[in-house]
Order: structure tokens, then C-alpha cells, then sequence
């Protein structure tokens, strides 16, 4: 059994109180986890450790995240497996998905971070040049689909710009982001520079967003949630980054070329058990393809290996949504049915027949479940991808009319004949209730500092 600790000012704590860490494959107990209130101890110690981290050249913290990256990547088995033992997920796509992903963006912000250029603007008789100062402490808040992945994707360009930082990963996978405290701790990076605090959300992530000495918050996870770290946090004027749910339309268009499509949207159906924000969980087909993509999108799906989802209450919530589509008409052409056996698996269910308006086509699901929709030309494509009240993502599988139609859809990001190819210069995010502000390149070197601008008149 796992003891998952709290880092606060390089030393390692637990709260007197501590509740269970249940994995989804067999509902086993793995870990013991703190039940931490309060995050003074910690923003007292980033608040510390601040102004010497912030006080580094760009270069030597670019050097700290190689290290981070490097330490990461040697141990990148273990990574693997406390996050398959966390999320139930099949070690293939840990590895190919989380541990990767996570080594990535330590590397990427590294790498990013030597090649950001000064911004200068020159005027007839003066210089202007931009400062890019931390921040100061940061709360990064995570959720529990990606869970190293999401996390370090804030906390590698939160300490590139010199801040410190009080992360808080999901109450329900909270083993990796302890791992990473370890091996921060193994590589010697400095005390208070790196916090991470355990908890429920509503107490210590609450705390976090509540505490006047964090100056930005980062947050990715539900809408719902988003809307009361906004409310606590917007009176206080602090820096919000909202990543937040999706509904994300997938179109496969008339001329799609079915060989790369029909893999692809099984992929982006249902990759880490439909729990991805920028899973396509609305599936819209051409009339003229209908027939024949779906009897290859069915055949597909049988060579699918799944895992859990991630607890048995998100099962139930999952089901709950299947049990709607019933009511609302739906026909279930696919699984819809949980898996006799322990822990919190379910079929990938695939379902008909319901309108692209009723609620189980409209509301985040959030699991292996995917709506079918059929349509008649693309101005009713349009309609149909742009009638959530969420913009997060989606993707257009098409020969020929690919960017003309993923200009015309109401979402951060569109994928055309391909989903999830990334690369991490490029704004990541969402419009509508799906989010706030942009990850990424850039948009994270923006959010984590203040640019300032210094104005020299000229002799
Ligand atoms: P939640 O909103 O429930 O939780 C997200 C994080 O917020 C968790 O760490 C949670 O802690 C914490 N939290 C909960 N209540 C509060 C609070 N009052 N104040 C501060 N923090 C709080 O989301 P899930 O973990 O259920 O994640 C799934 C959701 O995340 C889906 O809607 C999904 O679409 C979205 N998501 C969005 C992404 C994006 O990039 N746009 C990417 C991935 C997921 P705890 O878990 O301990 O309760």
C-alpha cells in the first residue's frame, strides 16, 4: 500500500487524517491519500523559494526542466505503471499517452524556453522592449483522465517563467504527481519550488483557488467545477486559466477516405475510455457513406482493448446517461452494458437513432460512449457540430472539403483526417463553457507572467 504524501518546502507530510485510493480495475484499495485543508505551510514556502527560483536566468531553469525531464524518462516504466494502477488504463496507452506525454512537456518547455526572442518595438524616438516577470505562486489543478500529462503540461511552463507552484492533482489519481515530487526532490531542485498538496477539491482545492498569496490560477477539469473556481477566484483579480468539458463533434463527410477515417474516429471514440476532453463523442456521417461506414465503424470496434472507467460512481453516472438514451429513443447498435466483474468497466457502447439536440447527444459523458448522427449536406453538418453549448474540439474526415468546414466549427481546435496529433507550440483550448484563455507555447509563457513593457526615449 502506497502512503501518497504531501511536498511542502522539500519535506514530505501527512495530514493526520487520510482516505483510500481505489483503483478502477478490481476496486482494491492502492494507496492511502491526505486529507489536506489548509495550503498555508505551502504558499508560505513557494512564496519563500520564489524570488531566488525567479531570480535565475531562463537558461538554468530551462536546465532544472531537462533534468526534470531527464529523471522522468529513466524511471518512465514506474510512471507507467502507478498511472495504469491509478486510472485502470492498459499499460499501452499509460506509457504511449501519459508517460510520454508527461517526459514531453518538461522537454518541450525547455526547449521553448531557449528560443523565446525579447520583444522589442522600436518608435521614431524611442525603445520599447517587454519584461516577462513571474508571476509569483501559482495553483495548477488538475483532473483525473491525464493525470501526469495534465499536470506537468502546467507545471513545466510555470516554472520556466520563474514561478513557484502549489499543485493539486485529482483526489482520485493522485500517485504520479507524488512520484514526480519524489524524483524533483531525488535531483535536488530546490526547497518550495515544487509543492504538490493532496485533497478534495471542494476543501483543499477551494483553498487553493481562495488563497490571497496565489496570484493565477490554472485549472483544467469539469464546467461545472470551472464556474465556482471562477466566482471565488475573479473577485480577487487573479490570473484564470479554464480548461474545461467538451462535447466534441466528429464529421465524416461524403468523400471521406473510409481507410484512414474509420480507424481514426474509433481512436478518437473512445482512446483512454472516452475520458479525453477532445474525444469526438458526437459522430455525424454523410446519408451517402451512412451504411457503409457504420458496418466498418462496428467491425472496428471489436478489435478495441479498453480499460475502466475510472470509478464505479462515474460507471453509474455513465450508465445513467445510456438509461437516457433508451427514454430519448436511442438504439444501442454497440455494448451499453456494464462487464460483470470488479472494479468499473463498461462496454464501448455505440448508439442511433436519438436527435443531435437531446440531452445524452449534447451533455459531456465523459466515457465509452458515442452518439450517431446522420446528415444531408454541410450546412446541416454545421448546424449539428455547433448546437452544444461546449467548443472545445472536433475533427472533419474528408478528401477535399477538410479546412472548409473546420473553419465553420464553433470549437478551440479542429483536426482534419487526423485527432490528438499535437504539437505543443499551438494554442490549446476552448470557446463556449468549454473553457477560458489558451495552453501551449507562448499562450503558457503568457499566462505565467506578466509581460511589462519598459519604454526608453531615445538621446
Ligand atoms: P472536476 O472538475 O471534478 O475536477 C477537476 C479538479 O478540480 C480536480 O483536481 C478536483 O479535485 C478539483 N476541484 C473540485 N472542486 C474544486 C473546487 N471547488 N475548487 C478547486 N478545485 C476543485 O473534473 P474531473 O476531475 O471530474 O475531470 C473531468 C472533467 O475535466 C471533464 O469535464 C473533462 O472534459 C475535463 N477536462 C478538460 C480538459 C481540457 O483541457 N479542456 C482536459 C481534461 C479533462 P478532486 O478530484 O479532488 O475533487
Amino acid at each position: 500500500m502506497i502512503q501518497v504524501e504531501n511536498l511542502v518546502g522539500g519535506e514530505f507530510i501527512v495530514t493526520a487524517e487520510c482516505f483510500d485510493d481505489i483503483s478502477p480495475l478490481d476496486n482494491s484499495i492502492v494507496a492511502q491519500i491526505p486529507r489536506t485543508k489548509n495550503v498555508d505551510n505551502a504558499v508560505l514556502a513557494a512564496t519563500q523559494a520564489q524570488p531566488s527560483w525567479g531570480g535565475l536566468d531562463m537558461d538554468e531553469r530551462c536546465d532544472w526542466l531537462d533534468k526534470i525531464a531527464d529523471i522522468l524518462e529513466k524511471n518512465i516504466e514506474e510512471v507507467a505503471r502507478l498511472e495504469s494502477l491509478d486510472t485502470g488504463k492498459p499499460h499501452h496507452v499509460a506509457m504511449g499517452v501519459d508517460a510520454n506525454r508527461s517526459v514531453n512537456n518538461f522537454r518541450f518547455f525547455a526547449n521553448f524556453g531557449r528560443s523565446i526572442k525579447s520583444e522589442t518595438f522600436e518608435m521614431e524616438d524611442a525603445t520599447n522592449y517587454v519584461l516577462r516577470k513571474p508571476v509569483g505562486v501559482v495553483g495548477l489543478i488538475s483532473p483525473w483522465n491525464l493525470p501526469l500529462y495534465l499536470l506537468s503540461w502546467k507545471i513545466a511552463p510555470a516554472l520556466l517563467m520563474g514561478n513557484t507552484v502549489i499543485a493539486k492533482p485529482s483526489e482520485i489519481t493522485p500517485l504520479t504527481a507524488h512520484y514526480l515530487g519524489k524524483l524533483c526532490t531525488e535531483i535536488g531542485l530546490p526547497n518550495g519550488v515544487l509543492n504538490i498538496v493532496n485533497g478534495y477539491g471542494p476543501e483543499v482545492g477551494q483553498a487553493i483557488v481562495e488563497h490571497t498569496g496565489i496570484k493565477a490560477i490554472s485549472f483544467t477539469g469539469g464546467t461545472a467545477t470551472g464556474k465556482i473556481v471562477a466566482a471565488t477566484a475573479a473577485p480577487m483579480f487573479k490570473k484564470l486559466s479554464l480548461e474545461l468539458g467538451g462535447k466534441n463533434a466528429t464529421i465524416v463527410m461524403e468523400d471521406a477516405d473510409l481507410d484512414i477515417a474509420v480507424p481514426g474516429v474509433v481512436r478518437a471514440s473512445f482512446l483512454n475510455s472516452g475520458q479525453i476532453c477532445l474525444c469526438g463523442s458526437r459522430v455525424l456521417i454523410h446519408s451517402s457513406i451512412y451504411d457503409d461506414f457504420m458496418s466498418r465503424y462496428l467491425e472496428e470496434l471489436n478489435e478495441l482493448e479498453i480499460g475502466p472507467v475510472i470509478n464505479v460512481e462515474h460507471r453509474n453516472k455513465v450508465m445513467s446517461y445510456i438509461e437516457l438514451a433508451k427514454k430519448e429513443g436511442g438504439q444501442i447498435l454497440a455494448g451499453g452494458n456494464v462487464l460483470d466483474k470488479p472494479g468499473a468497466w463498461i462496454e464501448p457502447t455505440v448508439i442511433a437513432g436519438l436527435s443531435h439536440t437531446s440531452r445524452t447527444a449534447t451533455e459531456e459523458i465523459f466515457g465509452p460512449v458515442v452518439t450517431i448522427h446522420k446528415f444531408e449536406n454541410d450546412a446541416e453538418a454545421i448546424e449539428m457540430a455547433n448546437c452544444t453549448n461546449y467548443g472545445l474540439a472536433g475533427s472533419v474526415w474528408s478528401k477535399s472539403k477538410g479546412r472548409e468546414i473546420a473553419e465553420q466549427i464553433d470549437s478551440g481546435m479542429v483536426w482534419v483526417n487526423t485527432w490528438l496529433h499535437r504539437d505543443l507550440r499551438v494554442p490549446f483550448g476552448g470557446i463556449k463553457d468549454s473553457g477560458v484563455g489558451r495552453e501551449g507555447g507562448m499562450w503558457s509563457v503568457g499566462f505565467f507572467s506578466e509581460a511589462i513593457n519598459i519604454c526608453v526615449m531615445e538621446d
